[in-house]
């Protein structure tokens, strides 16, 4: 692996020299204190000091709606959607980002491959960047470091404000190939940027905290504050759940299928035909979501399913916290398996 040192103020070049490999995305401001992963325009536009961006990357992959065929009533045919996507290569990606891209690959590509999503994601390079963990933040609990950089075909450390470009992959190579503003160096490791917000177990022991929780009184605790907005399943990198509508047009002739991004925070989200519904109660929606984040998949897959971005926290109108939550179950936990002991 081959490391190479880049001045801040040469990455606008080092995007713009991207540019030949496909359309670069990459964050930028959004308003006074939010961020979006846009196509850059204008290189000296991007940002490279940002917390998170309000919506995941998942956004490029599984667009929040989109239409999948359209329909002739009247000629009794459909034709489906063609997703041409050319080269794209999305720059400035944080790992707790890239680790929820790979999570998602599990889930749209294992079994029957979402095609949509393959073609999308066939056609992508990813180019990582450090990150100052916020009061939010807490990926490293969940196994993902600041510099992990599993997936990533480039990975720019910073270091002294400016910056370590590491080669990952021949990719990686092939998109340095002519740009002459990098000089070859040694790798080094900075010191300095830690986490505030922590789990305090580690996440190998999360599955046998939840394996008890499904009492818990913490349950109704959060629900009794939950608004039941949705906010924090749709700006979760790693979450899927879509509904698929048809919409049929006025004149009864023709019409569309259209998936859009769904949550299982929302109370219609469970209600089946006849009026039934699965989760009614905010109580189990707030426990599913977080059963699916640190035990339902994680016993199959061995890891968390929630990679520390923070939004589901940063973005909560009521203040609850996805770590606190965990904690609070893990102190339950320690209070029970404290009496088990002093009963036997
Ligand atoms: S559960 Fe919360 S912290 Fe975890 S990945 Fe989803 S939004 Fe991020
Ligand atoms: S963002 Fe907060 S208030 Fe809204 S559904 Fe999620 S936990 Fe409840």
């Amino acid at each position: 692996m081959e490391c190479f040192s880049l001045l801040r103020s040469d990455v606008p070049a080092l995007i713009d020299h991207l540019g030949d490999f496909g359309e670069v995305i990459a964050p930028h401001g959004k308003g006074d204190v939010s961020y979006s992963f846009e196509v850059v325009r204008d290189s000296s536009d991007v940002v490279l000091d940002y917390n998170r961006t309000l919506l995941p990357l998942k956004k490029m992959f599984l667009p929040p709606v989109e239409k999948l065929i359209g329909f002739s009533l009247k000629n009794e045919s459909y034709e489906q959607v063609d997703v041409a996507i050319a080269p794209r290569v999305f720059f400035g990606v944080h790992s707790y980002e890239m680790q929820s891209i790979l999570r998602l690959d599990h889930s749209m590509l294992s079994g029957s491959a979402e095609s949509n999503y393959f073609k999308r994601r066939q056609s992508s390079r990813f180019v990582g960047i450090s990150f100052e963990p916020d009061e939010f933040h807490f990926s490293e609990s969940v196994g993902v470091v600041i510099e992990e950089m599993e997936g990533f075909d480039l990975f720019l450390n910073e270091v002294d404000d400016d910056f370590q470009l590491y080669v990952l992959t021949d990719n990686g190579q092939e998109m340095l190939n002519g740009f002459d503003k990098i000089n070859l160096t040694e790798p080094e490791i900075v010191e300095g940027r830690n986490f505030k917000k922590k789990i305090r177990y580690h996440y190998n022991r999360l599955p046998r905290v939840f394996q008890y929780a499904y009492h818990s009184d913490v349950w109704a605790d959060v629900a009794s504050r939950c608004v039941g907005c949705g906010a924090c399943t749709l700006t979760c990198p790693t979450c899927f759940c879509f509904d698929v509508q048809d919409h049929v047009e006025v004149t009864a002739e023709d019409g569309m299928r259209q998936r859009s991004w769904d949550s299982c925070m929302l109370s219609t989200f469970a209600e089946v035909a006849g009026g039934e519904n699965f989760r009614e109660k905010t109580i189990n929606r707030t426990r599913h979501r977080l059963f699916r984040k640190f035990k339902y998949i994680t016993d199959e897959e061995g890891l968390p399913w929630c990679v520390g971005c923070g939004r589901c926290t940063a973005f909560c109108p009521a203040g609850i916290s996805m770590p606190d939550i965990v904690n609070e179950l893990i102190q339950e936990d320690e209070k029970a398996q404290y009496h088990r002991t002093v009963r036997v």
